[in-house]
């Protein structure tokens, strides 16, 4: 029988396969496969990166390194993601959670610092991680969610009951006017639409084009539908005062923002994500 690699070999294999691959982030990618794998935490490794790995554990890795060679992003592959520091169950259900999404709930919470309770919205909610991070952060506030897709909503409401926030949450299933009712009681909205121009999505990644919800991401022929329609809404839904937040794609915040200016919102604002790109712009309605 041949010896069993030690974690840090096995690390090693994974990391040049990924590479030989042209995976980008090959190497944090295969540690956290590793790490899940073998059910360690970062810390854990240093301690036992010599130690011989199970064979469980060798084949489980072997699949994900399989998986990922196959283009599948890692949080589909282990099932989880980390948002706003809370773990999130992620699958083919709905949009996986983005990092770059977390400036949106910062400047939520920036927005209403003073209000301990409040009413929010969240237009097309998919995994949850907008509503649920904002409502773990202002235990006083109450939340409706809205989306197309019931399996998008099952995601949801898996995720609130993990986060312990299901009485918090009000799901409801259909399009953008379905919220109207709750939109005219609502302190706070956002929304992370599909936004992605129809003949765009063919060029991009194929962890994101295979792999996350062509309803998460078609923002039809110039990538503004949704903005268009759920401006138009919360311009005769909402009470004065109240803030809309929306994700935008890195190239959108002049035309989102004229889309909100000509609909009765004002006090516009453009937050940018880590890497220095456009990705939220926020309005108030007038
Ligand atoms: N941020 C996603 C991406 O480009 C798009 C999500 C969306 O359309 N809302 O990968």
């Amino acid at each position: 029988m041949s010896t069993p690699p030690t974690h840090r070999e096995l690390l090693k294999a994974g990391i040049s396969r990924l590479k030989a691959a042209g995976i980008d982030g090959g190497r944090e990618d295969a540690r956290f496969l590793l790490f899940e794998a073998a059910g360690i935490s970062s810390g854990e490794f240093i301690m036992c990166e010599h130690d011989p790995v199970d064979a469980g554990t060798v084949s489980a890795f072997e699949a994900m390194i399989e998986r990922r060679l196959n283009r599948e992003p890692v949080s589909l592959i282990i099932g989880h993601t980390d948002f706003m520091g809370l773990s999130f169950l992620t699958d083919v259900r709905a949009l996986a959670p983005r990092g770059d999404s977390e400036r949106l709930v910062e400047m939520a919470l920036e927005l209403t610092a003073d209000r301990s309770e409040g009413r929010i919205v969240d237009l097309g909610t998919g995994s949850g991680c907008l509503i649920l991070s904002f409502l773990s952060e202002r235990p006083g506030w109450t939340g409706t969610g809205l989306d197309l897709s019931p399996d998008a909503l099952s995601l949801t409401r898996e995720n609130a009951g993990r986060l312990g926030l299901g009485d918090s949450l009000t799901l409801i299933e259909g399009s953008w006017a379905a919220a109207e009712e709750a939109l005219s009681d609502a302190d706070m909205v956002l929304s992370n639409p599909p936004y992605i121009v129809s003949d765009v999505i063919d060029t991009l990644d194929p962890e994101v084009r295979e792999h996350d919800p062509m309803l998460a991401l078609d923002g039809g022929e110039d990538g503004l539908t949704a903005y268009r329609d759920i401006i138009a809404l919360c311009e005769t839904a909402l009470s004065p005062g109240t803030p809309l937040l929306f994700e935008i794609g890195y190239d959108q915040a002049e035309s989102v923002s004229a889309l909100l200016s000509g609909h009765s919102f004002a006090e516009l604002e453009v937050g940018k994500d880590f890497s220095g790109h456009n990705r939220v712009v926020k309005g108030i309605r007038l």
